[in-house]
């Protein structure tokens, strides 16, 4: 059905409505956007076998990367700067059960509105304009996103704190280019020192501003130490371990990615023993299928991969800055683990020379960057930019898999018509609502393959 006119009546909107199928979302707007809500149609959930494979579209954080550890923290680092309860002794912290459905997978600015509201009886006006300032401060003289310098720029003119970049030893400072975290934390304080500063916080939404600001500046102070070689110091500090990766593939994406590309034809057999393996590690369950069976088919799809690759996007609601140095982080790590996977010295070169750049393993790298936050998961248009990038039309929507781990991005893949919908959750999201998934695999990517045969 296609309407003529531009302006229809509600009984006529009504009807338009009812045309585009029989499964809505409402999705709910941050506060300062009208309406407070929309109505989206879903895409029919498709029933296996596919008529065939032409792309798999992912998330990033959770579904390719383990990245939400890193996510979580910074999240809960803002509201202990914003209340000044840095330690576990003052506030226990954000809570698993109630808290990490509604922090993860989302937009940030949803994250922080549902955390700011939640714990708005810890902060305190004196912690939030000192964490401002400093959050600010590191962003613009040590932080490396334009856009990120951008934002903080008219943050600070819209609380009327335009002149505080503009500080005498500031200035000197960047004159030699040195601006160091211990300068900008004595600079904040003879700043609130000297300084008659109030900030007007009228409603949620200038909390929120302020709050994504302060997120952002520990998310980006972590990526530049991980950036700089500094990772295995950062998760000794956070998590009390080093030889933990902040970041790495979660399981089966290497294997998975090898597969679809068609880099792997007959040398899958020997790799079905580490799949297995890291079905197990993902599910925490036993493999329980049929070893024989499971070899025979992989086998048949990876020759099948072999001539006809598919195209892959990454599709991802962090902004482009953060989603380059996770994913470089990534192949970092996925090389190492190539050696594991017993195969033939050509294949494991290839292998590596592949791994060595996120950009060989994707044909669209969709992030936060390439729309607008109001507009990012549980919204389709990222995931329409991204099938739009790999050149998929509405046609062959039917042979896409979308995958991802969490209640909104499983919603933005059926919102962008498509019907193959595979969620991935892993223990942070085991609380989501996965009703918009068309099959649920907790043993992740290596699930989709042993089980499902890719739904083909
Ligand atoms: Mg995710």
């Amino acid at each position: 059905m296609i309407n003529q006119n531009k302006f229809i009546s509600k009984i006529e909107a009504n009807k338009f409505l009812n045309s585009q199928g029989d499964e809505f979302t409402i999705i709910n707007n941050p506060d300062y956007i009208h309406p407070s809500f929309e109505i989206v149609p879903l895409a029919l959930k498709l029933s296996p076998p596919l008529k065939g494979l032409r792309a798999v579209v992912m998330d990033m954080d959770g579904t390719i990367t383990t990245t939400e550890k890193l996510c979580i923290h910074s999240l809960e680092f803002m509201i202990r700067k914003m209340s000044g309860k840095l330690e576990k002794d003052s506030w226990i912290g954000i809570d698993e059960k109630i808290d990490f459905p509604n922090i993860i997978g989302n937009s940030t600015t949803k994250h922080v509105e549902y955390l700011l509201t939640r714990y708005t009886k810890l902060l305190s006006s004196d912690d939030i304009l000192k964490s401002f300032i400093y959050a600010a401060l590191w962003t613009l003289y040590i932080g490396k996103d334009e856009n990120r310098k951008a934002e903080v720029k008219l943050n600070l003119a819209n609380f009327g704190l335009s002149n505080i970049h503009k500080n005498e030893r500031l200035l000197r400072l960047t004159d030699s280019n040195s601006v160091t975290e211990t300068e900008l934390h004595s600079i904040t304080d003879s700043l609130l020192g000297g300084l008659e500063m109030t900030l007007n916080l009228s409603s949620i939404n200038e909390y929120v501003r302020i709050g994504i600001d302060i997120y952002y500046q520990r998310y980006h102070e972590i990526l530049k130490r991980i950036e700089d070689g500094k990772g295995n110091d950062i998760s000794r500090e956070l998590f009390g371990n080093s030889e933990n990766h902040l970041i790495e593939p979660m399981p089966g994406v290497v294997i998975f990615l090898s597969l679809v590309k068609g880099w792997l034809g007959e040398e899958i057999i020997n790799i079905i023993p580490q799949l297995i393996k890291e079905y197990e590690l993902k599910s925490n369950q036993i493999f329980a299928g049929n070893i024989d069976e499971v070899t025979n088919k992989l086998l048949t799809l990876s020759k099948y991969f072999q001539i006809n690759p598919i195209k892959t996007a990454i599709v991802t609601s962090s902004i482009s800055y953060e989603a380059k140095i996770v994913m470089a982080e990534m192949v970092k790590v996925a090389r190492n683990e190539i050696p594991k996977y017993n195969l033939s010295s050509e294949t494991e070169n290839f292998l590596h020379n592949k791994f060595s750049n996120y950009k060989n393993l994707f044909d669209a790298f969709v992030t936060a960057s390439d729309s607008s936050e109001i507009r990012l998961k549980p919204h389709r248009d990222l995931y329409s930019i991204a099938l739009h990038q790999l050149g998929i039309s509405k046609n062959i929507f039917d042979q896409v898999i979308g995958f991802e781990d969490s209640e909104s991005g499983t919603i933005a893949i059926r919102a962008a018509g498509i019907g193959m919908c595979i969620a991935v959750p892993f223990a942070e999201t085991s609380g989501h609502n996965l009703d918009a998934a068309t099959f649920i695999c907790e043993g992740g990517l290596p699930e989709a393959l042993l089980n499902y045969n890719l739904f083909l």
